[in-house]
């Protein structure tokens, strides 16, 4: 009988509590033994920094058992909340050139087309980082023809359409970038990530420049061909065949696509 009565005021008190600690006082933590500021926060979807800098606490490490913490209210972005983006409605079509049988050029053991896939693939995770839905013609070694890359491609409306190749001539001193294009917007897309690349990788500026390459022909949409530097040169072979030169490529190349997305 005793225990049922303070039962029910116990749980009265509590709903008090808590409704005055929701409504007029916000609401509050008094702290446990072993418990720490950043678990704390954890409990409450708070950060760390708001929740000290709410009840103006100094030395993060110092909390003293019974303490009473005021929680600020409002969920704040977790970190990986903050980095989501929100979706884009430009489709980028990467195409890793060459696969398979067909190597493409091959100079001092670096294979064209294994360069190619490296950073058709850092690019995808990049534009996907990004909130852009990617489409790759191939994500592994295998041949596909250059009929199929356009039939893939032309499946999409308000999509972008990106080659990617490395270079190579029987004249071993040439060296530096270039990308090809085809269309207005295509030229647009061309010089943006041509202007990119120059700028990332110090490289010398071969230019972008129209040319009806069949698989930049047969497609649909604005569509370049970016030739990332020269596997024939050994000092441009051994960059290319870095992973922080792919990544700087990569980096280039997604600029490019940011920068044609604000445009149009
Ligand atoms: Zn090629």
């Amino acid at each position: 009988m005793f225990s049922g009565v303070f039962f029910k005021k116990s749980l009265i008190g509590v709903f008090v509590a808590a409704f005055t600690c929701g409504l007029a006082m916000g609401l509050t933590h008094k702290v446990k033994k072993a418990e720490n500021l950043y678990r704390i926060a954890l409990k409450y979807g708070v950060s760390i920094d708001r929740l000290a800098a709410f009840n103006g606490i100094k030395d993060k490490n110092s909390l003293g058992v019974g303490q009473v913490l005021k929680i600020p209210s409002g969920k704040v972005a977790s970190p990986a909340a903050k980095v989501r983006r929100t979706p884009k409605s430009l489709r980028v079509i990467i195409d890793a050139g060459h696969g398979g049988k067909d190597r493409g050029a091959v100079w001092g053991g670096v294979r064209e087309s294994d360069l190619n896939l490296k950073v058709a693939l850092r690019v995808e995770a990049s534009l996907k980082s990004r909130g852009y839905p990617v489409t790759m013609i191939r994500r592994s070694d295998v041949f596909v023809d250059l009929r199929r890359r356009s039939q893939i491609s032309n499946r999409y409306r308000n999509c972008i359409f990106i080659s990617i190749h490395f270079n190579a001539t029987s004249h071993t001193g040439v060296r530096g970038v270039e990308t090809f294009y085809v269309g207005k917007r295509g030229r647009f897309l061309a010089k943006t990530i041509q202007s990119h690349l120059v700028n990332n990788l110090k490289v010398r500026d071969r230019g972008y420049k129209f040319k009806r390459f069949s698989v930049l022909n047969d497609t649909l949409c604005p569509a370049v061909l970016v030739e990332c530097g020269f596997i024939s040169n050994s000092y441009e072979r051994s960059r290319c065949n870095s992973s922080s030169y792919q990544a700087a490529v990569a980096r280039s190349i997604v600029s490019g696509v940011e920068g044609y997305d604000r445009a149009y």
